[in-house]
């Protein structure tokens, strides 16, 4: 039988790698829903639609295309893999998904996804409002300290510039944002297992995690 696991959690809390990780470990799929609301931000943005409720947004919305790959986004048939990945699109993305009609249009992509066999959901809302029925729920945090030193790392690490201040700064706008508005805000889904990793590192928030799902579903992670 498919399973659907969930991690939600703020920007830079080490999600994406900890999701990555446990799908690989489990065999399963990985699911990132950020990559869907960054790609459909990039192209409303490049496309000059106001990140408003209104009948352009909604005209936009329903011809625009998200095809997910195992290891691209395209968007009407244009891979913006790499595209999504820039400080801009973070500020772009949080603004847009606050937008309460480019998260209904985005519902059933990422709902879709569990006919295809078990995953590992990662995002804002995967487990309050996209898969509530999921098997196993986490929330993974740190403080916006230990996030904002993480993402500065990866930057650095990558060759790319970083500024620590300006990283801090976009952090804790974002976390505003995604925490604050109408529509499916970040918070912790009922039931989930809240997951501080301020202090651990990602093999331990790993293992951490992979023993309570195994705790959960025996059968299905033998
Ligand atoms: O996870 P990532 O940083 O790639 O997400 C980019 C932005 O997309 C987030 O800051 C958030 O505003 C939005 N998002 C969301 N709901 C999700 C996933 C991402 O609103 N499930």
């Amino acid at each position: 039988m498919s399973y659907v696991i969930t991690i939600d959690g703020p920007a830079g809390a080490g999600k994406s790698s900890v999701a990555k990780d446990i799908a690989a470990r489990l065999g399963i799929k990985y699911l990132d829903t950020g990559a869907i609301y960054r790609a459909i931000a990039l192209i409303l943005h490049e496309s000059e639609v106001e990140p408003v409720d209104d009948d352009i947004m909604r005209e936009a919305l329903e011809k625009i295309t998200i095809l997910l790959e195992d290891k691209a986004v395209l968007v009407n048939g244009f891979d913006v893999t790499g595209e999504i990945r820039t400080p801009e699109v973070d500020a772009l993305a949080s603004i847009y998904s606050a937008v309460p009609s480019v998260r209904k249009a985005l519902l059933g992509l990422q709902k879709e996804q569990e006919k295809h066999g078990s995953i590992v959901a990662e995002g804002r809302d995967v487990g309050s409002v996209v898969f509530p029925n999921a098997r196993a729920k986490f929330f993974l945090t740190a403080s916006p300290e230990a996030r904002a030193e993480r993402r500065y790392r990866e930057r650095i690490a990558k060759g790319k510039e970083a500024d620590y201040d300006t990283i801090l700064k976009s952090i804790i706008e974002r976390d505003k944002n995604d925490s604050n508005r109408d529509v499916a805000p970040l918070t912790v889904p009922e039931n989930a297992v809240y997951v501080d990793t301020s202090d651990m590192t990602e093999d331990e928030a790993v293992d951490f995690i992979l023993a309570k799902i195994k705790e959960v579903l025996p059968d299905e992670t033998e």
